[in-house]
């Protein structure tokens, strides 16, 4: 018997230069790097997770650095946005610390009942603050409070995030088949929520918009919470029922998951639940160092001479 999604599990967006993305989200945002490691489908690339201390699946953002690709432009069928969780009262924090390192930010903004900032990474990617009264508060998460950002102000997670879905209303039926329901509508926002304490809220954005296109300052694709592996084989066989394009369960080492491609376009990932997706848990520093799975550790010498190599900015994961 499926069960609903309790929420999202993360947003993987693509990024050009890596060690400018750690700078922004680690040195800027003050979201841990939880884990650094490769592209299972690319080992040649970097892939960097984002997060609170332990990466607990509703906290992260994981992004492909792509430091030779042409600029990706937002669009239809896309993740258009992703909202992060702040403190009530530090809205006023964040908008003085973004002005001040000269990032644009709009807003706040008075959305449903929520406060909004909105702002974008050095390439483009359309990212949100969001602060309300009922905004996810899930104790599970541990804000990263080492980092250059105390915890009054610490990021809380994701929120949610906005999707350009060349179909509206099979975009809105795939949500109601994961268990989302309609909410709310704000303007031309639809608003579903998931049933969980953490990352519930799906916005279509029921507007006009060119056609995207993968590349550097997109997101590629959100992907929500499931139980285990067993669900996944039951998901994708009703996926598959339904023609959707549909993926094999596959093993992303931290997590199981599949992907699929609904009828609006945007590409979602069903991925298992887990205590969080930092390579040696809350301790040690691993985002500092490349993690390998062990299929990959004979070849570490020739995957690392082809990487850059990052630091993780002071301040960013100073201490334990
Ligand atoms: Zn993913």
């Amino acid at each position: 018997m499926l069960t609903d999604t309790p929420g999202l599990h993360h947003v993987t967006g693509i990024v050009g230069d890596a060690q400018e993305a750690i700078d922004f989200y680690a040195g800027v945002l003050g979201l841990r790097l939880v884990t650094q490691t490769v592209n299972y489908e690319d080992i040649l690339q970097h892939h960097l997770y984002f997060g609170d201390a332990a990466g607990s699946p509703g906290t992260v953002l994981t992004q492909f650095p792509d430091p030779h690709a042409d600029p990706g432009r937002i669009g239809r069928p896309q993740v258009a946005s992703v909202s992060f969780v702040v403190p009530a009262d530090a809205i006023e924090y964040w908008q003085a610390r973004l002005g001040s390192r000269d990032i644009a930010v709009e807003g706040p903004l008075e959305r449903f009942d929520e406060r909004v900032l909105r702002f974008e990474d050095p390439v483009g990617t359309q990212l949100e603050f969001v602060a309300g009264p009922v905004v996810d508060t899930d104790d599970n998460i541990v804000p990263w409070t080492a980092g250059p950002v105390s915890e009054d102000s610490a990021v809380h997670g994701i929120h949610g995030v906005s999707l350009l879905s060349v179909n509206p209303y099979s975009t809105a039926s795939t949500l109601e088949t994961l268990g989302f329901e309609h909410e709310a509508e704000y303007e031309n926002r639809i608003r579903y929520r998931a049933s969980g304490t953490r990352a519930t809220a799906i916005d279509i954005l029921d507007r006009e918009a060119p056609f995207g296109r993968e590349g550097p300052g997109t997101l590629h694709h959100v992907a929500v919470r499931v139980d285990g592996e067993d669900d996944l084989y039951e998901w994708h066989d009703l996926f598959a029922e339904r023609d959707y394009d549909v993926s094999r369960v596959k093993d992303r080492h931290f997590f199981h998951s599949l992907y699929v491609r609904e009828p609006g376009g945007v590409l979602f990932e069903l991925a298992t639940e887990t205590d969080g997706v930092a390579a040696s848990g809350e301790t040690g520093r691993p985002g500092e160092s490349l993690y390998l799975p062990d299929r990959f550790e004979d070849d570490r010498d020739l995957i690392e001479s082809q990487l850059p190599e990052l630091t993780v900015p002071a301040g960013a994961d100073r201490q334990r």
